[in-house]
């Protein structure tokens, strides 16, 4: 450990994808690109047979081998479409990461989503007819080799049966959209991306963009903080009356199309989500149970968080606080140069299973790691893999800070789950977003543990479990208030439209049920403020944040019961995470019952152990 203000010698290595491609401009990207467009003529071609049998499925099954071996060629030209697209776009997507401004990669990436749009729409007729096909033919269907590794994919759409419109209505339901919850969606990325705020600092007001001024909520000055908070709300401010019509606009155009869908059997606001996130509603309500018997923790983190920070009560611009800072020079936190962060991972990974630690030597040896600081580089961490090769990809900037190797970690478990799963077909490793952070959230636990058994002193204790203790309060408190907010506004959106004002109210209240009286005031503005409220994509991009912490606090904790008999359970589990509901994945892996709240409340319990241990820690710092 070095401490030291400049952060040069900290910087991560670079990533090297050569292997996929030398260039936008070589020959192997040049093939490929013709490669996936033959794919998407074959498809084509496929899909019109398909429509024309949408028009008799009743009696498919007299025709069911004709039909069986359309089905089946559509996949695989679809199947081979994807690789080869995929992995094209993993490596633009590589290049614009680097530098957003690359404009023969601009160019491609334009191409490529055009490709994707083709091919989802050629392969819809295929979908729709596997959708309203009786049992038999689908039974025959999935015997096929090429279909078989999509059977969880196909029984998920099924669910959307009874919600089916006709063929004319969902193609023009898809594409009224692109000029309605789509443009909305736009509409508020592109405020959200010119959107100037006027910052207070002790060189008079300085304007920024957004994302520069959030960044500023992650300060050590408390008065910075406070700006940045205030110059974020008054921008917004000055854009509530366009974020109401988006959210306004969202949520009516969603629940006018529920009603249409819910013909036969009724479609709730929050089943599409649920469906997405691979859970039931008991599950979401058992979990929420809990979670609401456990506000206290939340706001007792908030108040240990306070302590530490010296503060009477946290306000919401010290949500992102980072720890105190002990160093007498004042001069920041106590950075490690990138080999002593990734050793620290491989050292955590391998005390699981050796192999989980060889992965991360693998993972560094192969240049699968992009780390390094650079002034084009886009913020944020990400997993990305290569289709072909199945390598998986880690994308981050490193400057030794404690919390970039919690990011560390974090992406690294992401690569690890991929890597469990490389044999797989890859229909079978997409796994929803409740899934997805299992592996994460794991490694990020299991490192910070093993960083904090390291420390020598209290001080370097309480800032390596600053990020457990802000999970508890933004895991508990702050996500559920998100969803608490979005079911009021789908309850009651059906008879009124929310004005400003009324989208404030909600907010306050949504806070103050979670948050009591832990912080000094409510987020009112936190409706406009937050992208996710504003995603035409999806809805409820909240509850399964917490799904994802609390379920793998679960899995931690076996663990440490399980001694060496977890690995193989654990890496059986991750590899399943793409072709089963999370009830059927706890039941079989684990062999609990996620719909009972005893799930929920055993990972709360671990929270509540930290919360214990940090108190401690704060009365041995004498704080
Ligand atoms: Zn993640």
């Amino acid at each position: 450990m070095i401490t030291q203000a400049t952060s040069d010698n900290f910087t991560g290595p670079t990533w090297d994808n050569s292997q996929e491609y030398e260039s936008i401009a070589c020959g192997k990207f040049e093939k490929d690109l013709i490669k996936s467009r033959e794919q998407i003529e074959h498809l084509r071609q496929a899909a019109q047979i398909a429509e024309a049998l949408l028009t008799c499925v009743a009696s498919l099954s007299e025709k069911s081998v004709e039909a069986i071996d359309i089905v089946s060629k559509a996949f695989s030209c679809n199947d081979t479409f994807e690789t080869l697209a995929l992995n094209l776009n993993t490596y633009i997507n590589c290049i614009l990461s680097l530098d957003g401004a690359n404009k023969e990669a601009r160019q491609m990436q334009g191409t490529l989503q055009n490709l994707f749009t083709e091919a989802a729409e050629a392969m819809q007729p295929v979908h729709q007819l596997l959708i309203t096909a009786d049992d038999n033919f689908l039974a025959h269907c999935l015997m096929r080799e090429t279909i078989v590794p999509h059977q969880f994919a196909i029984k998920q759409r099924r669910w959307f049966k009874p919600h089916l419109l006709t063929l004319p209505e969902e193609t023009l339901s898809t594409r009224l959209a692109l000029n309605g919850p789509t443009a909305w969606g736009t509409l508020y990325t592109n405020i959200s991306t010119s959107l100037q705020c006027k910052v207070e600092t002790a060189q008079g007001i300085q304007t920024m963009g957004v994302a520069r001024t959030a960044g500023l909520l992650k300060s050590e000055k408390r008065d910075e903080r406070k700006a940045a908070y205030n110059a974020i709300n008054s921008a917004w401010r000055t854009q509530q009356e366009s974020c109401a019509a988006v959210l306004n606009s969202l949520s009516g155009w969603r629940l006018d199309l529920y009603k249409r869908r819910s013909n036969s059997r009724e479609l709730h606001f929050l089943d599409t989500s649920l469906h997405a996130a691979c859970i039931q509603r008991e599950t979401l309500e058992a979990m929420m149970l809990a979670v609401n018997e456990a506000k206290d923790m939340g706001r007792k983190a908030l108040q240990l968080r306070a302590r530490a920070l010296k503060i009477d009560k946290m306000g919401p611009w010290d949500l992102f606080a980072p720890p105190p800072s002990f160093n007498s020079q004042s001069q920041g936190e106590t950075l490690q140069t990138f080999e002593d962060g990734i050793e620290a991972v491989r050292a955590s990974f391998a005390e699981v299973d050796g192999e989980m630690g060889h992965f991360v030597a693998k993972m560094a040896k192969e240049k699968w790691i992009e780390a390094s600081v650079g002034d084009r580089k886009r913020p944020g961490a990400y997993c990305t893999s290569f289709r072909k090769s199945r390598s998986p990809l880690v994308y981050m900037t490193y400057r030794g800070s404690q919390d970039e190797i919690g990011t560390l970690a974090h992406e690294l478990g992401h690569a690890f789950h991929y890597w469990t799963m490389r044999d797989l077909h890859p229909v079978q490793t997409a796994c929803p977003m409740t899934l997805a952070e299992t592996a994460s959230i794991f490694a990020e636990t299991l490192v910070n543990d093993k960083l904090s058994e390291r420390c020598k002193t209290p001080q370097e204790m309480l800032s390596t479990m600053w990020g457990d203790i802000s999970n508890i309060d933004s895991l508990l408190l702050n996500i559920p208030a998100r969803f608490a907010f979005e079911k009021e506004l789908y309850e009651k959106r059906d008879s009124k439209i929310f004005n400003p004002t009324d989208l404030c109210e909600l907010m306050r209240n949504s806070w103050e049920t979670y948050y009591g009286d832990a912080l000094s005031e409510m987020d009112d503005m936190f409706w406009a403020s937050k992208l996710h409220f504003h995603m035409a994509g999806s809805t409820f991009y909240n509850f399964p944040y917490t799904f994802g912490y609390l379920f793998s606090l679960g899995i931690y904790a076996q663990s440490k019961l399980m001694g060496s008999q977890f690995y193989p359970s654990y890496t059986a589990l991750l590899r399943d995470t793409g072709c089963m509901t999370a009830e059927d994945l706890a039941q079989k892996h684990l062999g609990v019952d996620i719909k009972n709240p005893h799930f929920w409340r055993a990972s709360i319990a671990i929270a509540r152990t930290k919360l214990a241990l940090f108190e401690n820690i704060l009365r041995d710092c004498r704080l």
